[in-house]
């Protein structure tokens, strides 16, 4: 089987050139022809010796993922399904701001964790992407997007990995891909504008601290065990006192110097002051000095098999209003996309029976896009 070129990062590119007898700085042109310049014809690298490029075609790839859909909001926001073969998909996300470009990158095809409020937790899990399908989110989703703006500037300033899965389950894949996105042959991303979001698996943390520190963010979602048990079922096995150590761990090699917990506010579940009450005393006071933090509280998406609510919108300010007077910073997630917001992982849950995303997405009157093979950039750019 050809490689997939996407599957390395710069040391594994070089490593990979180096085996057929080709030195460093060939695996660098390579690397920025394909991740800076959106590059997937071997042919069209011009400045690579003319043996090497025939080589190439004869043993490698640049390997795109099909794009199932496109789902273009009203506000910029897109969302695009990917194929990632044997009736499964993933979904990533890009959100525009003003000061900055976020892609939201899934890491598994579904997801073990299955925590209640999640649709991709619903779906149980099918597999872990490859290091080449994590980063093709990013390399299609850039790439297009540079070209439909028109422009050769960076479009994507930050990534974080908050899609289908959970990251730190698929750690053997994530490193590389987090790498590539970290280079400055590849994506040049500082580590501030690469996030790193779990539920919680400890040993990770600490490794991750070690291997390429990213922002962290933890899905909190709970402030006490037995809630967070029924909620985020992992957390049986890392209960809060260990994940809270895990992120004071982590703290040093951070390269911001909080950690960000998300916690999703379902009506009369988790959303209470008295829940607010107990979540200001667990961060403030874990081993006598508290969690540094922010809080990100989320709007919870519904979907049907979840039997929950989303909160009520004084209940989110409420919440909010008394983390912030207690001087826990704690901002409320905007509703992006809420004309294509489905929540995260239901589009991928249908691709089982395409007609369903596609009948919906038709419905929604969303649906740009249906095609079943992405083509190369070349092509798309000479199009
Ligand atoms: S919230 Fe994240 S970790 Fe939990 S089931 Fe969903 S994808 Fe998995």
């Amino acid at each position: 089987m050809t490689a997939n070129l996407l599957d390395f990062d710069l040391e594994g590119l070089a490593a990979w050139c180096e085996r057929l007898g080709h030195k460093r700085f060939r695996a660098v042109q390579l690397f920025r022809w394909i991740h800076q310049k959106g590059v997937a014809d071997f042919d069209a690298m011009s400045d690579l010796a003319r043996d090497l490029r025939q080589r190439l075609a004869g043993l490698a790839q640049v390997r795109a993922l099909p794009v199932l859909a496109e789902q273009v909001s009203g506000d910029g926001t897109i969302k695009w399904l990917f194929d990632v073969g044997d009736g499964n998909a993933v979904e990533t996300v890009y959100i525009p701001e003003d000061d900055r470009g976020t892609l939201c990158v899934s890491s598994q095809a579904g997801c073990a964790v299955a925590c209640r409020f999640c649709a991709t937790g619903h779906q149980g899990f099918s597999r872990n992407l490859t290091t080449g399908e994590i980063i093709a989110q990013l390399w299609y989703a850039e790439h297009a997007l540079r070209r439909r703006l028109g422009t050769h500037e960076r479009v994507i300033s930050n990534v974080v990995m908050m899609g289908m899965g959970e990251p730190l389950q698929n750690y053997a894949a994530l490193v590389p891909a987090l790498r590539v996105m970290l280079d400055d042959h590849g994506y040049g991303l500082s580590r501030r504008r690469v996030t790193v979001s779990t539920s919680g698996v400890v040993p990770m943390i600490d490794r991750l601290a070690q291997d390429c520190p990213v922002a962290l963010a933890v899905s909190l979602h709970a402030p006490n065990d037995a809630l967070r048990d029924e909620l985020v079922p992992l957390n049986r096995k890392y209960p809060l006192a260990e994940l809270l150590d895990a992120c004071l761990r982590y703290l040093p090699a951070a390269p911001r110097d909080f950690i960000t917990f998300e916690y999703c506010m379902l009506d009369g579940v988790n959303d209470t002051l008295a829940h607010a009450e107990q979540l200001l005393t667990l961060l403030r006071t874990h081993r006598g000095r508290g969690v540094p933090c922010k809080i990100n509280l989320i709007p919870f998406n519904p979907f049907a098999a979840s039997g929950l609510r989303r909160s009520r919108p004084e209940a989110v300010k409420a919440f909010a209003d008394r983390l912030n007077g207690a001087g826990i910073v704690t901002t409320v997630r905007k509703t992006r996309g809420d004309d294509i917001d489905a929540a995260c992982g239901q589009l991928a849950g249908d691709v089982l029976d395409r007609t369903r995303v596609r009948e919906r997405l038709a419905r929604r009157g969303t649906l740009r896009l249906a095609v079943e093979r992405t083509r190369p950039a070349a092509q798309e750019a000479a199009a």
